[in-house]
């Protein structure tokens, strides 16, 4: 099947098609952070300033705070009223390739012996549309986790900036119905598909930072008790928890319950396993030291979660080493895993 190709001129005006039927996210800036933001119909300037969001589209899924349902106290007990059902129709514009793969990743995790219905209702109703990216960030290491910066299997539509014009894959039946009623929108030609792969290939060899994921679980195995070895590594964490509350694949969250006199409702919200009272119980705290923690956070993304889903929770996205505070390094920390165990 052939693909499509759009001008940049005419993405505004496919944006507003779109939004008859969808609330349309792009990427904006809030209070100077990047993020998702519902489309105003006419801001099409993230297109030139546009790497990637520090906000991952994960929080359109997963919000950072959701009411699970609302309840009343009289005398005969209590009564739970349950949210009316989110079924609002979303189109999230402009995904790079690692956040549509840590989309996949949380599919899985929601999808699991536990169907999350809140989760699975808001990702029935989106449709993703991924943008190649073409300058990635020094912290990125995308590549040595199976993503390609210019390319995805993980959204509807698939575009590529060939210049004047986005190149357009049509993944899904979903992305082709999108592109159905769309205007301006041509043929692509042999010399543009020719110009989207040079960008492609561009694209990949612009990510130079790398890491050894082959047998990276076997070898985070014996490591699990080597204290010494976390303890450096943790050293400076100051356990302020954004690298989890940014990552595209975490997906932890906490709940609450707020009442006021007989009426109250239940919350959840983002967690950390970065935070010390995030695993306290009235007996003990297993994760207690901050090298308890890290150590969770890294051997959760490349031991348990593909032990149990046969692929690592990391999309090397870089946001944990971009963001962090005290400038701690994932790539360092797996680089350096020790091949035995020596505690
Ligand atoms: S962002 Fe850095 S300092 Fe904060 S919890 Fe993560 S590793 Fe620790
Ligand atoms: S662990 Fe870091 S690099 Fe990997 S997906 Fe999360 S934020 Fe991105």
């Amino acid at each position: 099947m052939a693909n499509k190709k759009i001008n940049k001129k005419d993405i505004g005006k496919l944006l507003n098609k779109w939004s008859q039927e969808f609330t349309v996210f792009v990427p904006s800036k809030e209070s100077g952070v990047a993020t998702m933001s519902k489309w105003d119909g006419k801001d099409t300037s993230f297109l030139d300033w546009y790497r990637n969001m520090v906000v991952p589209p994960k929080a359109n899924l997963l919000p950072t705070m959701e009411k699970m349902f609302s309840f009343q106290k009289d005398k005969e007990g209590y009564h739970l009223e349950l949210p009316v059902s989110d079924e609002q129709k979303q189109l999230i514009f402009g995904i790079r390739p690692c956040d549509a793969k840590a989309i996949a990743i949380l599919d899985m995790t929601f999808k699991d012996a536990y169907e999350d219905p809140y989760y699975l209702t808001k990702r029935r109703n989106a449709l993703l549309v991924g943008l190649g990216c073409t300058n990635p960030c020094d912290s990125c290491f995308c590549t040595s986790l199976g993503v390609s910066p210019g390319e995805s299997t993980d959204v509807d539509l698939m575009l590529t900036d060939i210049g004047d014009e986005f190149l357009v894959e049509e993944i899904t039946q979903a992305g082709k119905e999108l592109m159905a009623t769309a205007s301006g929108v041509e043929e692509a030609t042999q010399a543009d598909e020719a110009r989207a792969k040079e960008v492609k290939e561009a694209s990949y060899n612009k990510v130079t930072r790398k890491i050894d994921t082959e047998g990276i679980k076997e070898k985070l195995l014996p490591a699990f008790e080597n204290q010494d070895y976390w303890e450096k590594v943790a050293a400076k964490c100051i356990s302020c928890g954004i690298c989890t509350f940014l990552c595209p694949t975490c997906y932890c969250f906490d709940i609450n319950d707020e009442l006021v006199k007989k009426q109250g409702a239940r919350f959840r919200n983002w967690d950390s396993c970065a935070f010390p009272v995030y695993t306290k119980m009235p007996m003990e705290n297993p994760r207690e030291g901050k090298w308890q923690r890290v150590r969770q956070k890294v051997c959760h993304k490349y031991e348990f979660y593909p032990m149990n889903f046969g692929v690592i929770a990391c999309t090397g996205c870089g946001r944990c080493i971009r963001l962090c505070p005290v400038n701690w390094d994932i790539t360092q920390t797996l680089d350096s895993v020790p091949a035995k165990a020596t505690a």
